[in-house]
């Protein structure tokens, strides 16, 4: 979709920290992080919302979601993780996408996205 930012951001005229790229999904870092290490889950096929997701795509996005998870609790020693699927009105972009974000026990404080990306990457 022509005015759709992550579609954007899969065609390569925006930029973004690409954590992990494949023929089915690209996962990016959140330009806007609830906490360190929140990444997106992005199918490339432009897939409005959930209530659109194919099987195929979110079985391959439970496999990689599993790799990412071991990544990020090596490099960052998380306390957990919340899977976020927005939809409605709480839906800014609509364009599907998986949030995952890392959380810690006390809450860290955010720091720069570069930092965390130069761990994860
Ligand atoms: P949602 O409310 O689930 O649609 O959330 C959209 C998310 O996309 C928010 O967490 C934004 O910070 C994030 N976001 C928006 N634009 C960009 C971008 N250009 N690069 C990375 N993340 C983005
Ligand atoms: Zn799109």
């Amino acid at each position: 979709m022509d005015d759709c930012v992550f579609c954007k951001i899969i065609k390569g005229e925006i930029p973004s920290k690409t954590i992990y790229e494949d023929e089915i999904v690209k996962v990016f870092m959140d330009i806007n992080p609830d906490d360190n290490g929140h990444m997106l889950i992005v199918p490339k096929k432009h897939i409005a919302d959930f209530t659109e997701l194919d099987d195929e795509t979110a079985l391959h996005i439970n496999k990689i979601v599993k790799e990412l998870k071991d990544k990020v609790y090596d490099r960052l020693n998380p306390d957990g993780i919340r899977f976020v699927n927005n939809y409605g009105v709480y839906q800014l972009v609509k364009h599907y996408h998986l949030h995952l974000i890392p959380c810690y026990e006390p809450k860290q404080p955010i720091v720069d996205v570069d930092i965390i990306y130069d761990k994860l990457k």
